[in-house]
This record gives structure tokens, C-alpha cells and sequence, in this order.
């Protein structure tokens, strides 16, 4: 882009730099008066000046910052790097990932890569992962306010018969979405409607947010008395943890089952399948439940979801309701059956941090950037190498438990002295 494109008028560093010192330009404002590279340069030096600090790493990037202006993020200085590392191989059995997949992690947590590769390798000697996706749905969920109880009456009538024209008005700001239903929840003169809509392969928050808006515009206008309080009424649930989430479900709902022989488990682990299933109900249920968890009934899944969602440009927010979910184990014969559910996970391989250079690298190694061949492919197949990945997490966190060697592992891999 040249700088006739970006900018009104073009100012030289140091004059924007002299603007800012006199308080005469707010640093959000930068990018009007320069191209996007001297903007986040000019920025960090602003900050370098400020802080009294040499910023030596944070300006290296792969990143270009034309692409993040009004994308990504707001006056940005430049980038923080995470290792990246990769669990597997991982021999996946969904309906969108079928194949051996090497999984992008990015943690600073050191063990937690092996910790998965272990599971991904016993998880292999016994046939692989199998993952299914039972529901797909992204939400917004408005709020609207009625004069009376009577006025919401009419309208919980009134909104299935005019179900087809909201739908019309919130799909006509979009190609890729799609309206699958709309879930009133009544709070006295309050009604709080739940959209829910396909997606293609974006996660969709802002997709769905910009068809629901269209939605309550067209409900304010056509139903008398409707006042909409919130376009975002809280039981979407976006970025908190909610029965709403676990029981609707919202993004994907993913399901993964693996049985892992009885031989493979003392192979590997040196445990049996009753000792990991005493584990996983003794910890990840009586505990979870004496902890007060109300939807979290497992062991960490939140350090793979995290993992995964920051090495492919998954909104990191979102590993809040992504990250619910429970672990079931089975004794069966000697062998061990175990699943894991997640009802809300929220994932996209386009739109959002998907299109950063690095980011989109990872989800390349998946073969999952950008849009899948079939719309709503490649974000299926994202969702189930994540709930795979989320199995062999657990199996190999029950295992180690169950086998006494969870300190040891950290102890060997995670602590390492410090320079
Ligand atoms: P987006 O980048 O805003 O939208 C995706 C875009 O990709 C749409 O313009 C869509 O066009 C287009 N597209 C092209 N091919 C597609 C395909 N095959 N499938 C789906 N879409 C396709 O991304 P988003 O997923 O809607 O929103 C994600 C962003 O929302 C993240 O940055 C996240 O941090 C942020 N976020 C926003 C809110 C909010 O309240 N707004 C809340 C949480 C997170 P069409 O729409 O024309 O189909």
C-alpha cells in the first residue's frame, strides 16, 4: 500500500513524534499520518521513551502490520513470540480429520507437548482417536425489554410467526451465515433471545453479531412495545463459562472416544485401567463436584485448547467456555475406554487471528486454513483435531497420576534453571 493510499496527509517521524510529545496527537491516531510499519515503529518508540526501556525483541516480526490495522489490534508496538512446538503424530479418526496429525502447541509450559505426545502415542497403538461433531452453532443472544408481562406474551407468539422475516433480515448481512434457530428466555418483562446460526468456517462472532443486530432492528420496528436493552444479553455465552454453553452447546460440540489396550496402558504408563478410572472419578468428578465446578469436569483441558487456539489464531478469550467440558473412563475386559466432551468449542480456520502469517501456518501443517472445499469443513475438522488432541491430554494426565509420576515429569522437563 502506498502512503497516498493509507493516509489524508503525510507527516515525517519526527514531526509525528514532536505531535505526541506536545500532546498534540493521541498515539491511536499515528497510522493517519504514515504508513502502517513507521506507525507501530514511531508507536514503540513513544513507549521506549516513556518507559525509559530498550524494546529489543517485541519489534521482530513476521507479521505485516497493514494487515492488522482494523483487524486485529489497536496501537500495536509491535508482537510477543510463544514457542511453538507440535504433539504427535496423532492418528485421528473424525469425519473432516482423517489422518496422522503432527498438532501446533504453542505454551510456555514446559512438559505439557510430551505430556500430550505420550497420550498421542498410546492413544496410536490402540487404533487412534475417533471424533465426531454433534452440533455446530454460533450465538448471540439480545435482551429485549417489554412494557408488561402481557406485551411479552404476545411476543413469544408473535416471534415464531415472523420467524422466516427476522430470519431474512439477519442473513441478508452475510453470504456465510445462517439462521438455525432462535431460543426466547423469559426474566419477568425481560426476554432474552439466543440466535444461533451456522458459520461456515469462521468462528463467527462478528458475523453473528452483525446478522443479529439487523435481526433486532427488524424486530424493534415490526413489534410495538419491543426495546432492545443489549444486542449481547449475556446467555450467548461469549467468553464465560455458562450451563447455557454446556447444555445448547455453541461453536462445536465435539465428542472423542479412544479404548486404549490393557497392555498399552502398562506399556506406556505402567497403569491399569481400574487405577486410571479411580483416578478420573475420584479427582475429575468427586472433586470437581466438592470444588463447586459446575461445568468442568476434567483434568486440563485448558492447557490444549490454549495451546492449540493461540498456535492457530484462535480468539484466546474464548478458551473460557472452549475449555468446558468432562471426561468419562470405562473399565472394559482390562482395557480402558475413555471419551471427552467439549459443548462449546469455538473455532475458525478464516477470519480473526487465522489470516496472521504464523498462525495460518500452523493451521497449514493441519491442512485446515482458510476455507475448507465444503463450507464449514475445515473449522470441523479444526474442532475435532482439537478434542483428540484434548484426549490424549487426559488420558496421559490420569495415567501419569495413576502411575505416581506427574511431579517427575514436570521436574524433569518444566524446570530447568533459569539464566
Ligand atoms: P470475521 O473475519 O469478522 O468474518 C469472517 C469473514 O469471512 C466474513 O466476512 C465472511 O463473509 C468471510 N468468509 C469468506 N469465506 C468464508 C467461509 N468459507 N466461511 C465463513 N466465512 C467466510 O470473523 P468472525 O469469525 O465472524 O469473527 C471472529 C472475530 O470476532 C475474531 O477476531 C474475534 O476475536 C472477534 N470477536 C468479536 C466479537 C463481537 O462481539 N463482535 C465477540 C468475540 C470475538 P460473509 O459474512 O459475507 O459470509
Amino acid at each position: 500500500m502506498s502512503k497516498s493510499d493509507s493516509n489524508s496527509t503525510s507527516l515525517s517521524n519526527e514531526e509525528i513524534l514532536k505531535k505526541i510529545a506536545n500532546k498534540e496527537m493521541p498515539i491511536y491516531q499515528i497510522e493517519n499520518f504514515t504508513d502502517p510499519d513507521s506507525a507501530v515503529k514511531i508507536r514503540r518508540s513513544v513507549i521506549e521513551q516513556h518507559s525509559k526501556v530498550k524494546l529489543e525483541h517485541i519489534g521482530t516480526t513476521a507479521f505485516d502490520y497493514a494487515r492488522i490495522m482494523g483487524r486485529n489490534a489497536e496501537n500495536v508496538i509491535g508482537t510477543v513470540s510463544i514457542p511453538l512446538g507440535v504433539a504427535g503424530p496423532l492418528k485421528i479418526n473424525g469425519e473432516f480429520a482423517k489422518d496422522e496429525f503432527y498438532v501446533p502447541m504453542a505454551t510456555t509450559e514446559g512438559a505439557l507437548i510430551a505430556s500430550v505426545s505420550r497420550g498421542a502415542k498410546a492413544a496410536n497403538k490402540s487404533g487412534g482417536v475417533t471424533v465426531r461433531i454433534i452440533e455446530d452453532g454460533m450465538t448471540r443472544g439480545p435482551v429485549f425489554s417489554f412494557d408488561s408481562i402481557i406485551d411479552v406474551q404476545r411476543f413469544l407468539k408473535w416471534l415464531p410467526e415472523n420467524y422466516e422475516k427476522i430470519r431474512g433480515a439477519a442473513e441478508e448481512t452475510t453470504d456465510h451465515g445462517k439462521l438455525k434457530s432462535i431460543k426466547p428466555l423469559v426474566n419477568g418483562n425481560d426476554v432474552f433471545l439466543r440466535f444461533k446460526y451456522s458459520t461456515g468456517d469462521a468462528m463467527g462472532m462478528n458475523m453473528v453479531t452483525v446478522a443479529t443486530e439487523a435481526a433486532c432492528t427488524y424486530i424493534e420496528k415490526n413489534f410495538k412495545g419491543a426495546r432492545l436493552i443489549a444486542v449481547s444479553g449475556n446467555v450467548c455465552s461469549d467468553k464465560k463459562q455458562s450451563h447455557m454453553n454446556s447444555i445448547e452447546g455453541r461453536g462445536k460440540t465435539a465428542i472423542a472416544e479412544a479404548t486404549i489396550k490393557e497392555s498399552v496402558l502398562n506399556e506406556v504408563f505402567n497403569a491399569t485401567a481400574e487405577a486410571v478410572n479411580e483416578v478420573n472419578y475420584v479427582k475429575n468428578w468427586i472433586g470437581s463436584a466438592r470444588a463447586g465446578s459446575a461445568i468442568q469436569f476434567n483434568s486440563h483441558f485448558a492447557n490444549i485448547v490454549a495451546a492449540v487456539f493461540l498456535a492457530t489464531g484462535q480468539d484466546p478469550a474464548q478458551v473460557v467456555e472452549s475449555s468446558s467440558g468432562y471426561t468419562t473412563t470405562k473399565v472394559r475386559g482390562k482395557d480402558l475406554y475413555i471419551t471427552v466432551t467439549l459443548p462449546s468449542l469455538e473455532v475458525g480456520t478464516i477470519g480473526g487471528g487465522t489470516g496472521l502469517a504464523t498462525q495460518r501456518e500452523s493451521l497449514t501443517i493441519l491442512g485446515a486454513a482458510g476455507p475448507g472445499s465444503a463450507d464449514g469443513e475445515n473449522s470441523k475438522k479444526l474442532a475435532e483435531i482439537i478434542a483428540a488432541t484434548v484426549l490424549c491430554g487426559e488420558l496421559n494426565l490420569l495415567s501419569a497420576l495413576a502411575g505416581r509420576e506427574l511431579g517427575k515429569a514436570h521436574q524433569k522437563l518444566g524446570r530447568n534453571k533459569v539464566d
